[in-house]
């Protein structure tokens, strides 16, 4: 963490300096007339988005939640690694790594074959592949990472923070301006004024206002999908039992009485068990079926059998229908028309599956993120609108794979084991199908496709093992400066910059005329180089694209002293030298990231990393025009 560039300051270095001129948030305060951006909802996706805005001042963000508080429990609890990774860059990763349950094992449990009404352990299956990610796989409740966000958000320099007890009702956006034209109307939803309207002008809208959205039905958006006709109970409790694996994440299939899923939580205590209830008749919604707490803790003790349920204190409870949905419209242009999207819609908004694949909040919070960066660069005038429309692009595809592959999940929970499972000649399709999933669970499994944000390229050889269109692959490394074992990956903050990682070749300790010292004085002094072009002069250096350097050398053979002035630039309003962008292999077991991530040792390669993580591009160290030619098809 790197903090005190423009000057120091006692207290918190969460707490960002506020900026002058924020809008005062006071009770009694009225609500803003315009805002570049009107975020609807403060789920996982609306507060990811508000508090990746909410470092830039520049740029007025409003978040609207029709409740009038934040939630205090329920809803969903799985955080995967790609998540936990995003996390990282927005600074809360180590606070959740701390108070959360780690999903180190995931235990399956059939019907014993000598004794079919009771269940037995099938096997366990190691949750997250070694290597896969430097993060692990957490459950969380959602109201607590709610409130990680709102943290962020407050700590901000904007000082942003939700308007609750507003709720979108309907939108148009006036096609013939560029002067916020989406118009918005709000309705007072529960204060003292309740039923009361307002309007509000924005220049974009973004609808993460979940499965019932009313953005995306202003833009004509329907959900399309199926139910699977089942219901399900889900319930957080405080219990004893004497099942042994009640501390690892458990699939179990009776023989008879159905399914439960548990999920131990943060605290070592509270758990969570998905419960199959009954079937339902196609025209019947679990709702009406009237299903109580006391059904799912009878039908929980009927499934686990011998084993049996001591229930204390159940938290909370849901009933449920498994539904799988997709909507055709994530924004409010559709293909064959050419203006630039104005609104967006984002998470359960635009998809909703079955929870019990854990993706609902994953997928949600990274539908923003992959939109945030984009929004900000456009309203900064750093990139042409058309960039917007590649939000569509990227997380429509993903969208249709998650409900996919969760239609497919779901088949194999519910389906009767075969009497070759039962017998323990064939291991049971369920851990198969597991462990084919983990990636895509993991959600390490995104690649986007080709287009000019991620390159074709002839050099991906360079580096196998950070292919372009997947999320950059962190490894260990050492600090040049100050010899500190790290991630590189951990250097992205969720700050709206480029990464361009640039790995030497074998022998190159940055002396005069090597491939790492020329390549620094042409990205710092050449006016085709990428960051001369696309950063403003009274910017630092490093404003727009980041530029880190790592070395195959261990810390102490390299001579910091003789590095170009990019290796160590002076930055911020003291022009303070920064000492954190050279690093090295890691020269204490760790593991050496030239062979973690297959990077040619002869040649080294650029690596170039969009803001939300993802590889754009891979390029020999000598690529000069491509790299120039990539950014300046992407930034103005
Ligand atoms: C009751 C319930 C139980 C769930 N249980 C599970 C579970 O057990 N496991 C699991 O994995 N997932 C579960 N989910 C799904 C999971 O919570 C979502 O996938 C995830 O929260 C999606 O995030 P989101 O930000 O897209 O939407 P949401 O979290 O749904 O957030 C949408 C927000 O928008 C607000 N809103 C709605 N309409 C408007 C409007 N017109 N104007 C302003 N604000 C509006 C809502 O109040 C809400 O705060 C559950 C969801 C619900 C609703």
């Amino acid at each position: 963490m790197q903090f005190y560039k423009d000057g120091f300051r006692g207290g918190s270095p969460d707490i960002k300096p506020a900026a002058p001129n924020r809008r005062n948030r006071g009770i009694n305060e009225p609500l803003p007339e315009k805002v570049d951006v009107l975020i609807a909802g403060t789920g996982p996706a609306g507060l990811c988005l508000a508090a990746q805005l909410a470092q830039f001042p520049e740029i007025e963000t409003m978040i609207i939640e029709r409740m009038p508080t934040n939630i205090i429990k329920g809803k969903a609890d799985g955080i995967n690694t790609r998540t936990m990774e995003m996390f990282q860059a927005f600074g809360f990763a180590d606070k959740v790594k701390r108070e959360t349950y780690w999903v180190n094992q995931t235990a399956f449990w059939m019907p014993d074959p000598q004794n079919p009404d009771h269940i037995k352990r099938a096997g366990r299956v190691q949750d997250v592949a070694d290597d896969s990610s430097e993060m692990p796989h957490i459950l969380i409740n959602q109201a607590r990472l709610h409130e990680l966000f709102l943290e962020v958000m407050q700590n901000s320099p904007s000082r942003l923070a939700p308007d609750y007890s507003w709720e979108v009702v309907t939108l148009t956006v006036d096609p013939t301006t560029d002067d916020h034209p989406v118009t918005v109307t709000l309705k007072d939803s529960s204060g003292v004024n309740w039923g009361s309207t307002r309007t509000v002008r924005a220049n974009y809208v973004v609808g993460c206002d979940g499965a019932h959205s009313s953005v995306r039905k202003a833009i004509g958006g329907v959900l399309h999908g199926d139910a699977a006709h089942q219901a399900w109970g889900v319930m957080d409790i405080l219990a004893n039992t004497d099942f042994p694996d009640v501390r690892q994440k458990c699939l179990i299939s009776s023989a008879k009485e159905g399914n439960v899923l548990i999920l131990p939580r943060e605290g070592g205590y509270v758990f969570r068990m998905y419960v199959e209830l009954d079937k339902l008749r196609p025209d019947e919604k679990a709702a009406q079926r009237k299903f109580t707490q006391e059904d799912m803790i009878a039908a929980a003790n009927r499934i686990i059998h011998p084993y049996s349920l001591d229930v204390k204190e159940v938290v909370w409870w849901s009933i449920y229908d498994i539904g799988h949905s997709l909507t055709d419209k994530f924004d409010d242009v559709g293909e064959a028309d050419d203006r630039n999207p104005r609104v967006f819609v984002a998470g359960d908004a635009c998809h909703t599956h079955s929870p019990k694949a854990g993706q609902g909040m994953n997928v949600s919070m990274q539908d923003t993120f992959n939109l945030g960066w984009k929004l900000i660069h456009v309203l900064q005038g750093r990139a042409d609108p058309k960039l917007l429309r590649s939000y569509t692009q990227e997380r429509l595809t993903e969208a249709k794979r998650l409900v996919d592959t969760d239609h497919k999940w779901s088949r194999v929970m519910s389906e009767p084991t075969t009497q070759a499972e039962r017998d323990g000649t064939e291991e049971p399709r369920i851990i198969r199908q597991f462990k084919d999933n983990l990636e895509f669970t993991g959600g390490t499994a995104v690649k986007y496709d080709a287009s000019y944000l991620f390159a074709v390229s002839a050099h991906q050889a360079l580096a196998t093992g950070e292919e372009i269109g997947r999320r950059f692959h962190s490894a260990p490394v050492v600090r040049l400066s100050d010899a500190k074992q790290m991630q590189l990956g951990h250097v992205a903050q969720a700050d709206a910059r480029w990464r361009i990682y640039a790995f030497a070749g074998k022998a190159d300790s940055s002396n005069a005329g090597s491939a790492i010292h020329q390549l620094a004085n042409w990205l710092e002094t050449n006016p085709n180089s990428p960051v001369v072009k696309h950063t403003h002069q009274d910017e630092d250096i490093d404003a727009v694209i980041d530029v880190r350097f790592v070395f195959q050398q261990t810390f102490d053979q390299l001579a910091y002293e003789n590095m170009k002035s990019l290796l160590k630039p002076l930055t911020g309003s003291l022009g303070l030298q920064d000492h954190g962008k050279v690093f090295c292999v890691d020269h204490k077991g760790l593991g050496d990231v030239y062979d973690m991530r297959g990077i040619d040792r002869d040649k080294g390669c650029l690596i170039v990393v969009r803001p939300d993580q993802y590889v754009a591009h891979v390029l020999p160290l000598d690529g000069r025009e491509e790299l120039s030619a990539y950014f300046a098809g992407v930034l103005l």
